[in-house]
């Protein structure tokens, strides 16, 4: 087998296992594996490792930097197998940078603040599109994290959701690495203040945009509709455990 072949077949196995654990933690918690999806992180690889995870079944990819996602789109963007294939942004994302993301992504995962809210309002209403977004919220408190504090957005989010250019599709966390139960926490955190945000705001807030490589089970069994997945799809290094 050459190396392209035996990496596909890793994709492919993996690709199960992951679905598999993903259906077993919605049914834990009386779900549908249909409820959620998966995205692949595809920000350590290169084009060739996206392309043979296309082969492999994954559909959708998530980029955590602007340059990395033109990089990705401009090398595979017109092959016919990407057809259909959706791109998101995860990461942090830079004022100067907005230009290079709206109308190119499904979703931006990673509105941070009311002012990168505004921003990407007026830069898309420019352009005439409504870019669909996630808020993302900073449940856990650490420091190091980004994201609107949730008093902050609970203050924020009218204001938020009437701007123009914005389709506001629900809410984004990353957890506290390492600790299942600060993890668990962070996750059901979201998902209340989601619940309290679609009562106070009359919108869907459909998606719920959390889980890792190392909690996306805990993330499902809490509500999340959408996992961001890197090394544990990528890496052959990475077990699940
Ligand atoms: C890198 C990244 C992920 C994927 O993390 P893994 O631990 O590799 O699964 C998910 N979300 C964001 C915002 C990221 O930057």
């Amino acid at each position: 087998m050459s190396e392209d072949e035996q990496y596909a077949r890793f994709l492919r196995e993996r690709r199960e296992e992951i679905l598999e654990r993903v259906a077993a933690a919605a049914g834990r918690a009386g779900r549908s594996a249909g409820d959620v999806r998966a995205i692949a992180v595809s920000k350590t690889v290169g084009p060739r490792e996206v392309l043979l995870a296309r082969g492999a079944g994954w559909d959708a990819f998530g980029e955590n930097r602007p340059q990395e996602l033109g990089r990705k789109l401009e090398a595979l963007g017109q092959l016919p197998e990407m057809a259909g294939v959706r791109f998101d942004m995860i990461g942090n994302l830079q004022k100067n940078k907005i230009n290079q993301v709206i109308g190119r992504v499904t979703l931006i995962h990673s509105i941070s603040s009311e002012h990168l809210a505004e921003a990407v309002s007026v830069r898309s209403e420019a352009r005439g599109i409504c870019s669909d977004v996630l808020l993302e919220v900073n449940v856990s408190g650490e420091a190091s994290k980004s994201g609107f504090a949730p008093d902050e957005l609970r203050a924020a989010v009218e204001r938020v959701v009437a701007l123009p250019g914005l389709c506001v599709r629900g809410l984004m966390t990353m957890a506290p690495v390492g600790d299942a139960d600060a993890a668990r926490r962070t996750f059901s955190g979201l998902r209340e203040l989601a619940e309290e945000l679609r009562g106070r705001t009359g919108l869907a807030l459909e998606t719920n945009s959390c889980g890792m490589s190392d909690d996306f089970e805990i993330a499902v069994e809490e509500g999340s509709t959408l996992v961001r997945l890197g090394r544990c799809v990528f890496d052959q290094g990475y077990a699940l455990t």
